[in-house]
């Protein structure tokens, strides 16, 4: 292979893979990988689903791109489908989730200036969180390596520990706009924020005049068994980014707000070329029109549930590989014992694909579509590749 011309930003697996079927990736010499990345999050309806497939192609043939000069139907027709599915008014349509999150950012930045408080532009964040690469997101993410040799930190993002409630309350100020959070870490480790931190954090934004924005770009869209994570402790944000999953592998984020919260995004306030063009628009319809069918939340947390189980039995098994087991729906991570990177250099030669997260933790993140069935096949390699990291090490320590 010539040497790529691309930035050596990313260490690469010597991987190519030519084709997608369901869960399975197929590489250029035929081989087999059972995805549980799904492109981190990305691929929810599995590689070349049906519906997405007719759907893009058709779309293809009418037009791509149009520009947010003109009225796009498709972005109408969505954004009435996500308002009415959560506790949103307003959709701003993106390309990715660092996007949704800088228009969350400045939604929430804007609204506390359109109130009269232009001083209130801190954004509270988590230790361990994740938000994105653009330079407001590394900010708020706050997390050195990504932070190292860019300039000067862009202002008004104010890190705490995670779920350190008097860490919180002493952090927010009469600077602060809002609270920004992921109900579920993913990069950081998945790591669940409890639903008992989830209903403090809504009161003390309420008490205290701060918006309240959930990062979902990762967590968000079936991932775990509910629309959005937030709905299992029952509380609200006023603002919402989302990407990832709902654009099926489409590039595809938004930003969802309260009529209150986008109150001060008025007209010129912001904008995108490419966000909720057609293409764009027909496919996260689409993945909409599955993921919001009866009974796929519900198949979504059936399958979690053999995962868990299979993961567990993994755990009592190979106690020397696996500490701990963590996450929601089918959004899991296994804490190694050992170098994470070794157990998924094991899982890849049993042809299983995970992903990398902090903390020591291999994320599963299986396509929603995933049947208990190709699960079973997926803990039998993991369990595989444990036994033979397990047999190996011990070997080596003899
Ligand atoms: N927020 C969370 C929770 C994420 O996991 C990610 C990406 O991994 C982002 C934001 C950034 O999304 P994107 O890479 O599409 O910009």
């Amino acid at each position: 292979m010539a040497e790529a011309a691309l930035y050596d930003t990313y260490a690469r697996a010597p991987l190519r893979f030519e084709r997608g079927e369901g869960v399975w990736l197929f590489t250029e010499t035929g081989e087999r990988y059972l995805d549980f990345a799904a492109g981190v999050a990305v691929n929810s309806l599995g590689h070349a689903h049906p519906h997405l497939v007719e759907t893009l192609k058709s779309q293809a043939e009418k037009v791509w791109h149009l520009s947010n000069l003109y009225e796009v139907p498709g972005q109408e027709t969505l954004s009435r489908r996500l308002t009415a599915a959560t506790f949103a008014d307003k959709v701003f349509f993106t390309n990715s989730g660092a996007e949704a999150l800088e228009c969350a950012i400045k939604t929430a930045r804007r609204y506390q200036y359109s109130k009269g408080h232009p001083e209130r532009f801190h954004i509270v964040t988590f230790e361990g969180a994740f938000h994105g690469r653009t330079l407001a997101t590394i900010a708020a993410g706050g997390q050195a390596k990504y932070l190292e040799g860019f300039g000067p930190k862009v202002q008004g993002f104010d890190q705490v520990p995670f779920d350190d409630l008097p860490a919180l309350k002493a952090a927010v100020t009469e600077a602060t706009a809002a609270i920004l959070i992921e109900p579920v870490q993913g990069e950081g480790g998945l790591r669940t924020v409890s639903k008992d931190f989830l209903r403090a954090l809504r009161a003390l934004c309420d008490d205290n005049g701060v918006l309240l924005i959930f990062d979902e770009v990762q967590c968000g869209v079936g991932r775990t068994g509910k629309l959005f994570a937030h709905e299992w402790a029952g509380v609200t944000p006023d603002i919402m980014a989302v990407a990832k999953g709902i654009g099926g592998g489409f590039p595809l984020g938004t930003c969802l707000a309260t009529a209150d919260a986008a109150s001060g995004m008025v007209a010129g306030t912001h904008g995108t070329t490419y966000g909720g063009n057609p293409l764009a628009m027909a496919v996260g319809n689409a993945v909409l029109d599955v993921v919001l069918e009866d009974g796929f939340l519900d198949h979504v947390r059936d399958v979690a549930l053999v995962f868990r189980q299979g993961l567990a039995s993994l755990k009592d098994r190979f106690p020397d590989i696996v500490e701990e087991i963590r996450g929601e729906g089918l959004m899991l991570g296994i804490k190694a014992k050992v170098p994470s990177s070794e157990l998924l250099l094991a899982m890849r030669d049993e042809h299983i694909l995970g992903v990398p997260a902090g903390d020591n933790v291999i994320r599963l993140l299986p396509p929603l579509v995933v049947t208990a069935e190709e699960a079973r096949e997926g803990l039998a390699r993991i369990e595989k590749a444990a036994e033979k990291l397990s047999a190996a090490r011990m070997k080596k320590s003899a």
